[in-house]
């Protein structure tokens, strides 16, 4: 019989050192806890097979899964010598969600889980405390009803304001034990009413019931957005922790806390987190009640009243804090953990690796390798590519004016500046038509999780530095500023007020995720230091790094900006971005309108000095690293005008008519200008352009050579190419261009020739291209579009129900779609390597900066991958993190 049910505490775990596949993170971890003595409160796992076998049988739960269950309550009963559903000494548990990976959409938690009518006599005569055994009551039927039954809470939490409003009460503890009693009987009643069922009063059916909703909860629609974003497959499943319940709410000597092994925002070596006294875990995350610091330097620090943990339970914490160091040295990571203390007595319910901003796992990663805890290979396999965005992104300029509104807590670093939205839908909406959006919301929940992906940063009025905004915004690297408390939304009007001020939406503020200020307006902002922690494990990275990171820039800013990154070199210079300019266009429209080669000839002579000018500052800043200059490849359509009052300035300016122009250009349209007039097709029927630009190549370079003394690495690339005739073709003007030149300038240098790789026809004839070719660089844009024969400029109208629908893992204009256009890049590689076997190979398609596409180029071998500047750091390490597993055996 398969086992579907693993048993710990009480000195028990079935699951030994913990299998995240099968018991998920939470179980795994706590089986982990329970093997390594740590004091756990007995309970048992479902797997996730258990979860797939489910959904594969129709959703029914089989019978051999009853009887493991049913094993399962027996563990704990013995244990703690309590039983499920007796009345006298009722056995209570919690019942939570946990799949391998901690996912937020899902179902949470459901507690108390066992009271009943008469349940609840017994646990207020055990716990010889009757308010706390209703007040159990009624908190257990509000999240039952909520998370399994899925009925509206907010009914609920009317009754009970409404019971508070009757008594006069403004706060929850005034409730007495007759007053929640009262309230208990309004909630079933409610329940009733609601479902047209009474609420469940035998505890196997409630456990059932939970079970089947935690099941239920890996398909909800917000559970699969979440997945959508990250990247979690929908065949994984989720398990079922059921637990005894340990109580923070039985009086003074009781609490419950989360905390943080390090500081998960600065990543400094203290413990960290929140804890309230008599109160269960949900009150912590709620915001419900402001959370006391944990330590008493926070406290001190923070100026805050009420007693740390450390001055209240100084015991209790000593041994927290012993619990804190023998995970640590444990899991050799960052721990996030949750407790409670029951009368005096400390239970772990959760520990798992901390959710930490770019900058913590930054700190902790070097720190923990300069502490002997982990290798500095490791370290730098800790550190999540994609967050590095989080580091090179700008901070608020401290010089610039600001126009403070109001203050919150720092919950997740970095600056942003948008337009206020009050909803997840408009935060979406907006940002799809180019707008930066600051999603402003009392506080967030899971159905939030598009709106602040789509937004630039997140602003709430409640909740603390572990709330659901600021432990969201953290995970996706937005900026956040939580619990604003003065500021005052309403989302109806579409409004918030603070200090006297109204800020509609459409207005623009700034938010400062390090320091929790709100701004009005748009503030200034500076490019970050890149040095320190982040210089140290680029350093690391860099030692095991195989490939070579190049990047993809143009203008000089780019340019010295890739180069500070750390680009060892250029791999796409896309040439027809120079022509964009407002001096230049003119020219190139020119080029473009004339009717034969004297015409283009004439426009060309201006466009020659300009280009020259522009390779001579790029060789410069690139000194001693090779430069890959694209030959023109215009989408035409991107350089002529299209509306009336454009094509009268540009008749003007080239000096023809208005009709002349317009005949003109309607001869050049195209249906298609991604497949049309563009790439080497333009080189083939015009070849003075490419003469030119080769020209003004091979002149800079000499100049540049004449006046520094080192000759820079021009390679010149050919774009589009699908036949090796083109190339041919294609390399005779660039060789004769270079040949000419040299013979002026009365010198020679080294440069390359070499072509882009992205038609399938090229990738196809590979091998006989690299007679031509003494390089190839992928240009997976174009060879997804033509692989895939979706359009790029209309990808994005389809494509993410593509994803959605697991038809494409992910967005193949993003990530390699490694199966077909991968299968062309392999082919190709090795035909071009058969041919020429030092053929220099390289990808400068978008996918040059998508970590899982750089694993992909590592394991085929390609020798380089450009991305753009800002992406160059997160190449560098996500080119190391796939040295490193293409290295390791396992
Ligand atoms: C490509 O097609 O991948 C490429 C880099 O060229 P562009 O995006 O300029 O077409
Ligand atoms: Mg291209």
């Amino acid at each position: 019989m398969t086992q579907y049910v693993y048993r710990f505490g009480g000195g028990v775990a079935d699951g030994g050192t913990g299998d995240k596949n099968l018991l998920g993170g939470k179980g795994a971890n706590l089986a982990e806890m329970a093997s390594i003595g740590l004091p756990v409160p007995p309970g048992f796992t479902i797997s996730t097979e258990m979860c797939t076998r489910y959904y594969d049988e129709g959703e029914v739960f089989p019978d051999e899964l009853r009887e493991q269950v049913a094993d399962g309550i027996a563990h704990i009963e013995q244990v703690t010598g309590k039983t499920f559903g007796d009345a006298s000494d009722p056995l209570l548990v919690s019942v939570r969600s946990g799949a391998r990976v901690s996912m937020p959409g899902m179902m949470d938690t459901v507690l108390n889980l066992g009271l009943n009518d008469e349940t609840v006599e017994g646990l207020a005569k055990k716990a010889d405390d009757a308010r706390f055994a209703w007040d159990s009551y009624r908190r257990f039927i509000q999240m039952y009803a909520d998370v399994v039954l899925g009925l509206d809470h907010g009914v609920y939490e009317e009754a009970l304001e409404i019971a508070k409003e009757d008594k006069g009460y403004h706060l929850d503890t005034e409730m007495t034990a007759e007053d929640w009693q009262a309230l208990v009987g309004e909630y079933k009643k409610i329940t009733l009413d609601e479902q047209g069922e009474p609420f469940p009063q035998d505890a196997h059916d409630q456990l059932w019931g939970a079970v089947g909703a935690v099941f239920g909860s890996w398909n909800a629609e917000r559970a699969k957005i979440y997945r959508r974003i990250n990247d979690i497959p929908g065949g994984w499943g989720t398990a079922v922790n059921v637990q005894a319940m340990v109580f923070g709410n039985m009086g003074e000597t009781s609490a419950t806390g989360v905390a943080f092994t390090r500081d998960p925002s600065t990543g400094d070596k203290a413990y960290y987190g929140e804890w309230l006294i008599n109160a269960q875990g949900e009150d912590v995350v709620a915001g419900i009640r402001t959370p006391q610091y944990l330590t008493k330097a926070a406290r001190e620090e923070a100026g805050a009243k009420p007693a740390s943990m450390e001055e209240a339970m100084s015991e209790t914490f000593r041994e927290l804090a012993r619990v804190f160091d023998t995970l640590e040295t444990h899991y050799r990571d960052m721990q996030d953990i949750e407790f409670t203390v029951e009368r005096g007595t400390l239970w772990m319910l959760q520990t798992r690796s901390g959710k930490r901003t770019a900058k913590a796992a930054l700190k902790i990663a070097v720190d923990m390798a300069a502490e002997g805890l982990i290798t500095e290979e490791e370290a730098v396999s800790r550190v999540e590519p994609a967050a590095l965005d989080q580091l090179l992104h700008p901070t608020l300029d401290p010089e610039a004016e600001r126009d403070v509104i109001a203050k919150g807590l720092p919950a997740s670093p970095g600056a942003a500046s948008g337009i206020v939205v009050f909803d997840a839908d408009t935060a979406e909406a907006k940002s799809e038509h180019g707008r930066d959006v600051i999603l402003v919301r009392v506080e967030t929940s899971p159905e939030d999780i598009h709106g602040m992906h789509a937004a630039k940063g997140i602003l709430t009025a409640r909740g603390g530095m572990t709330s659901h905004a600021a432990v969201v915004a953290r995970g996706m690297g937005r900026p956040c500023v939580s619990g604003a408390g003065n500021v005052a939304i309403d989302a109806k009007e579409k409004v918030f007020r603070v200090a006297g001020r109204e800020v509609k939406e459409g207005d623009t503020i700034t938010i400062d995720g390090a320091t929790g200020e709100v701004m009005m307006g748009k503030v200034a902002t500076i490019q970050p230091e890149l040095a320190g922690d982040f210089g140290t494990l680029m350093e690391w990275a860099d030692k095991v790094r195989r490939l070579r990171v190049r990047t993809n820039a143009e203008t000089p800013d780019d340019c010295r900006t890739a180069r500070e990154f750390g680009a060892e070199g250029i791999g796409l210079c896309r040439t027809e971005h120079m022509f964009f300019d407002a001096d230049r266009i003119t020219a190139v429209r020119q080029m473009i309108l004339a009717s034969n080669e004297a015409g283009r000839r004439a426009a060309l002579e201006k466009l020659l000095p300009e280009q020259r000018g522009d390779f001579k500052q790029i060789f410069e800043i690139m000194a001693g690293l090779p430069v890959t200059i694209r030959l023109l490849d215009p989408p035409l359509h991107e350089f002529l005008p299209h509306e009336d009052g454009e094509f009268e300035e540009v008749a003007e300016a080239a000096d023809v008519s208005v009709d002349t122009l317009k005949r003109r250009v309607s001869e050049l349209h195209e249906f298609n200008p991604m497949l049309g007039h563009r790439g080497c097709r333009l080189g083939v029927t015009y070849p003075e352009i490419y003469e030119m630009q080769a020209r003004a190549i091979f002149e800079a370079a000499c100049e540049v050579a004449e006046e520094s003394g080192e000759a820079p690495i021009p390679e010149v690339m050919v774009p589009l190419v699908s036949t090796k005739r083109e190339l041919e073709l294609m390399k005779a003007v660039i060789d004769e261009t270079a040949k000419a030149v040299f013979e002026e300038k009365g010198r020679t240098l080294d440069y390359l020739v070499g072509t882009m790789i992205e038609l399938p026809r090229a990738a196809l004839r590979a091998g006989e291209i690299a007679e031509e070719a003494e390089f190839f660089s992928f240009g997976t844009n174009d060879l997804t579009q033509t692989t895939l024969g979706v359009s790029r400029d209309d990808a994005g109208r389809f494509l993410t129900q593509y994803v959605d629908k697991g038809i494409f893992p992910r967005d193949p204009f993003v990530s390699i779609d490694i199966e077909g256009v991968g299968e062309l890049i392999e082919m190709a590689a090795e035909r071009g390597r058969g041919t020429r076997a030092a053929i220099k190979l390289g990808i400068c398609g978008e996918h040059g900066g998508d970590p899982a596409s750089i694993a992909f180029c590592e394991k085929t071998g390609l020798d380089y991958v450009s991305a753009s500047p800002y992406r160059v750091p997160i190449a560098r390490l996500a080119a190391a993190q796939a040295a490193l597993k293409s290295s390791d055996p396992r």
